[in-house]
């Protein structure tokens, strides 16, 4: 299949819409500030093959895609023993939601929703430096230096109002062990990580090739690690539309409020879109497009 020219072409249909609809994420002043006319696409296949169109060389704010590597570190470390603390069901409530905390005594449905972010922030802090950890290995998996866009963290902790208190609930519940601050400061910086999408791309490679290193080809996951990313990221990975992006897309995707979505073809390929202007879920709203344009036109799916 020629995906440059899938990748162009889709490029060529979005771009007109772009600063159309939607809106950039406002609740972090630094995010705010960012143009939402930009849009970007970039692929790599299992067998080493790239595709980009648009902007795809442009840094921005990773935000939650972040948790799918911060999940990857913690089960790497822990395994099973993960689970004990972190629920794996979708949560249909806000990313942000403080009511299933309560009603679930403190363990968070998944390590999506920020919850369960900062759940899994909490096991990389017990198990060493988390920042420093998820910078080596975004680094390692994309090949390139990757730093955190110090302006968006204190942008984080300085609004963190919601995420303090999520953690503060579950410090009440005995799920978090360490310092509050300690976490929050591991939190806040994963999700300030600017990446580009084609660095994203190539990053996230491990997850389409079961678990195998996307340059080196050493296992980062077990094959079965690898797939139970892949689950969570189908049934919790974009806030309250994973079952819409299940029925219109069907592929295991990660969404962050920076506007970037990481894709994933089992045994095929992994893909990262990057529009800024979001959909009333949170959602990017070109990204959702592109990546039903995506589907459409290579019939890729897992189903
Ligand atoms: N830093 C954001 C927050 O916790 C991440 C949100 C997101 O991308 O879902 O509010």
């Amino acid at each position: 299949m020629d995906f440059q020219l899938v990748l162009d072409q889709i490029n060529a249909e979005l771009r007109p819409l772009l600063g159309q609809q939607g809106q950039v994420a406002r609740y972090i002043p630094a995010l705010a500030r960012v143009s939402p006319a930009q849009f970007g696409i970039a692929l790599r296949t299992c067998d080493g093959q790239t595709a980009q169109a648009g902007d795809s060389a442009v840094p921005f704010s990773i935000q939650s895609v972040s948790k799918v590597f911060s999940l990857t570190l913690a089960i790497k470390a822990l395994g099973e023993a993960l689970w004990t603390r972190i629920g794996r069901e979708p949560s249909g409530s806000p990313f942000n939601s403080l009511v299933q905390l309560e009603t679930e005594r403190g363990i968070p449905r998944n390590p999506f929703i920020n919850a369960g972010a900062i759940a899994v922030a909490d096991r990389l802090v017990t198990l060493g430096d988390g920042k420093a950890e998820l910078l080596a290995l975004l680094s390692r998996l994309c090949g390139e230096p990757v730093a955190i866009d110090a302006e968006v963290a204190q942008s984080e902790a300085d609004t963190g109002f919601r995420n303090t208190a999520l953690a503060n609930f579950m410090k009440g519940f005995g799920t978090l062990d360490n310092d509050i601050t300690t976490v929050l400061d591991v939190y806040f910086n994963q999700c300030a990580i600017a990446m580009t999408c084609e660095q994203l791309a190539c990053a996230a490679g491990y997850l389409c090739r079961d678990g195998r290193h996307p340059l080196a080809g050493t296992p980062v996951l077990s094959p079965a690690q690898a797939r139970r990313v892949n689950a969570l990221m189908l049934t919790c990975g974009t806030y309250d539309a994973a079952g819409e992006f299940a029925f219109c897309i069907g592929l295991p995707c990660k969404s962050g409020v920076g506007g970037g979505i990481v894709a994933v073809v089992p045994d095929h390929l992994t893909l990262c879109v990057w529009s800024p202007a979001l959909d009333p879920t949170g959602n990017s709203l070109l990204g959702r497009q592109a990546l039903e344009l995506f589907v459409a036109k290579t019939g890729l799916s897992v189903f």
